[in-house]
């Protein structure tokens, strides 16, 4: 529950904040509703300073990172968003081949530096247009290899504001999963330990075909949050799917990707609404003909009646 409105005296906060800003430019998949705020901090001061601001307004408080694995409710998001995609910084350490970067960096970003460098370690993560915050909190992944592969350590916020230290230990990396998924605590700058030393027009032509093996086997042309569903193990989501006849399948104007069925496209003006009812849609179906239940890896922000 919160309690402000425009009327309302609030002490004028030092970091960029707006007031009602509609999510669906901030996502991936552009749809979605409004934010009552939006802090757009630069600094991990002004990610403490929007912390207290939420603190003493009594709001809640939800993280934005590139919004490329969020579905936002068409009834937008109450309390305050942070969205950290202005936190930018990248340091390279010529002596120890560590990469530091702050939490608002977009991966790809991180990719293709590193790689001019002649540095390897990243190149699987051309192709995932999410911060490195974001990449943190999801143990992001391509091609066999995921965040907690190179993480060093990363620096956090707490609720309170507190500086904190995050460990691969204490951050708990299994598949797409870290125990920041059920903390309150965020991250503001990641380490990462890379293997510099290499030939670098060879780590960017393998970054490229990186990039290229996913252009031509996923929807990267149109608005989504990449693959929908965890993969049941043994089995892939998009195969089980694809083999549940669901490829192209439609409600409004979301559909399952014709060319890649674990994607859900946006094909023009989707709501939050279509696009959870095609995700509950394939999850019976899929459950009726294979008896297992696919999980989001997608994040739901806001309330949903589906
Ligand atoms: C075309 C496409 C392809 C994709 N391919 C892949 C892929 O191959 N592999 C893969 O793993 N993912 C993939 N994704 C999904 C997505 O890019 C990743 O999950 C990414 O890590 C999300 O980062 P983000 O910054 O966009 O996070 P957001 O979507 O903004 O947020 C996701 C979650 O992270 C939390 N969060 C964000 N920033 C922080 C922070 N600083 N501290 C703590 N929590 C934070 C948010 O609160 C939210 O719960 C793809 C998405 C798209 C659109």
């Amino acid at each position: 529950m919160f309690f402000l409105d425009a009327t309302d005296v609030v002490r004028q906060p030092e970091f960029s904040l707006k007031q009602s800003v509609s999510l669906a430019s901030f996502t991936s998949y552009r749809v979605g509703g409004v934010a009552d705020w939006l802090a757009l901090p630069k600094t991990p001061g002004e990610i403490a300073e929007s912390l207290s601001w939420a603190q003493e307004n009594e709001l809640p408080v939800t993280f934005l990172g590139a919004g490329s694995n969020l579905l936002v409710s068409d009834r937008g998001v109450p309390g305050l968003v942070i969205c950290t995609r202005h936190l930018r910084g990248l340091t390279f350490d010529d002596d120890s081949g560590a990469l530091t970067a702050a939490a608002g960096e977009p991966l790809p970003n991180l990719a293709w530096k590193a790689a001019r460098r002649g540095w390897r370690g990243l190149e699987w993560a051309v192709g995932i247009p999410g911060t490195v915050g974001g990449a943190v909190f999801m143990n992001a992944g391509a091609h066999g290899a995921c965040t907690a592969d190179s993480l060093v350590v990363a620096q956090g916020v707490t609720q309170a504001g507190e500086a904190i230290q995050l460990t691969p230990e204490n951050l708990d990396f299994a598949y797409r999963t870290s125990s920041l998924q059920s903390r309150m605590c965020w991250v503001t700058q990641a380490k990462f330990q890379l293997s510099p030393g290499h030939d670098p027009a060879q780590v960017v032509a393998e970054t490229h075909a990186a990039l290229e093996k996913r252009r031509s086997t996923q929807p990267y042309h149109l608005p989504s949050c990449g693959s929908v569903f965890r993969n049941p193990l043994p089995h892939t989501a998009g195969w089980l799917i694809e083999q549940t006849g669901l490829k192209a399948f439609q409600i409004g104007q979301a559909q399952v990707s014709p060319m890649h069925a674990n994607f859900i496209v946006n094909i023009g003006g989707a709501t939050a609404d279509n696009v959870l009812s095609l995700i509950r849609a394939v999850q019976d179906q899929v459950e009726e003909k294979w008896d297992v239940r696919l999980h989001p890896e997608v994040r739901l922000l806001g309330s949903f009646d589906i």
